[in-house]
């Protein structure tokens, strides 16, 4: 099935490599679901209720990815296609739409300050398509809009001026490189004008879905503010196209090192086979696999979670089946606001210190070693 040959069959290729074609014709709300559901001749009329509680939008160049008609039982049907379960009644009643408590460890409109040399600035309220198990869906609620104020930006900037631990910044949204050139320019620049920020990090997922976005000129913007990291958010090996590559090839020109997030996620990415094809293509374009993160408990996405058994074990499994450079972190952000804890489970069984130490190695042997 090839979806952009029946969704847009007239548009060439000019217009599908300008990023702002693929912006303003993204299918969004009740308007593209109806279009959706007319031109797959699927009857799509019972997600309308869920989009009224989560919004729904996405880039024709990401839905073109998709390739089974069963729209969920794709991996990239299934991240961005609204399902029922979103608001079914849910069987954990103390499930939150912000387990993490972000807006606790807000001091100021749009920073989190969680940790204490780094903060996560909110920059963005909007996604070039919504990631149906994202953990910001509470901010979903609202309508779409743009960016922070200027007057928002300057109490931020306020707060980091007189907290300078504060050696971080990680910008983040929605996603921030859909914001107007001027916005990102203009955000950019107040975080480079504070002494103590040493390190700027962007969130992004658009090298995924709108990979055009990526064009010359915000290359060489981003170059000019260095030191910045990409950190962006791959799920699944069939996101890594050629147009994602090349998206990610530019900003590396551009001397911006770039690494990865992946979300485990039910019946998208759980199995060894399909996470193991992901780090190394990612390996291969040269992004580091960063994080595997066990999926937020936030309300609307119980059903993409994966027991966190299953996570260690495949975890586990990759470990010796392919380099350590293919292999992210395995994290779980715990809920309350705990931060950040490792689930990848230790090899040592057991250890006295100067003495020895007792091994599980990756191909199931124990061993004791002196060390
Ligand atoms: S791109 Fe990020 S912020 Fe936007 S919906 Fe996806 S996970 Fe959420």
């Amino acid at each position: 099935m090839n979806l952009r040959h029946i969704l847009w069959p007239d548009v060439d290729t000019g217009l599908w490599n300008d990023w702002r074609w693929q912006y303003k014709n993204r299918l969004k709300g009740a308007e593209g679901l109806f279009k959706l559901s007319t031109l797959l001749q699927k009857d799509l009329s019972h997600l309308s209720h869920v989009i009224k509680t989560y919004r729904w939008a996405s880039t024709p160049y990401y839905i073109s990815l998709i390739q089974d008609k069963n729209l969920l039982q794709d991996p990239i049907g299934r991240q961005i296609i609204p399902s029922p379960h979103e608001i079914q009644k849910q069987s954990y009643p103390q499930l939150s739409l912000d387990p993490l408590k972000e807006r606790l460890y807000s001091p100021v409109p749009g920073l989190i300050h969680r940790y204490k040399d780094r903060v996560v600035l909110l920059a963005s309220g909007i996604c070039a398509s919504y990631c149906r198990h994202c953990n910001r869906k509470r901010t979903w609620k609202k309508p779409e809009h743009l960016s922070l104020t200027k007057h928002a930006l300057n109490k931020v900037k306020a707060y980091l001026d007189a907290n300078p631990e504060i050696r971080e910044v990680i910008i983040s949204g929605g996603d921030p490189l859909l914001l107007p050139f001027k916005s990102i320019k203009r955000v950019l620049s107040v975080m480079r004008s504070i002494p103590t920020i040493e390190v700027i990090r962007i969130g992004t997922r658009v090298p995924v879905v709108l990979p055009m976005r990526i064009t010359d000129r915000l290359c060489r913007l981003l170059h000019k503010n260095r030191p910045i990291w990409i950190n962006t958010h791959f799920n699944h090996p069939r996101e890594v196209t050629k147009e994602a590559s090349g998206a990610i090839e530019k900003i590396q020109l551009a001397g911006i090192p770039v690494s990865n997030q992946t979300v485990l996620l039910k019946g998208i990415n759980d199995n060894h086979d399909v996470l193991k094809s992901l780090f190394c293509k990612l390996q291969s374009i040269m992004v580091r696999p960063y994080y595997l993160f066990q999926c937020d408990q936030v309300c609307g996405t119980l059903h993409f979670w994966v027991p966190l058994s299953k996570g260690i074990e495949i975890m586990e499994s990759m470990w010796g089946d392919t380099g350590g450079m293919c292999i992210p972190n395995f994290v779980a952000d715990l809920p309350e606001g705990y931060g950040k804890a490792r689930l990848l489970p230790s090899q040592i069984l057991d250890m006295e210190d100067g003495k020895e130490a007792i091994f599980f190695t990756y191909d199931k042997k124990i061993v004791k070693i002196h060390l």
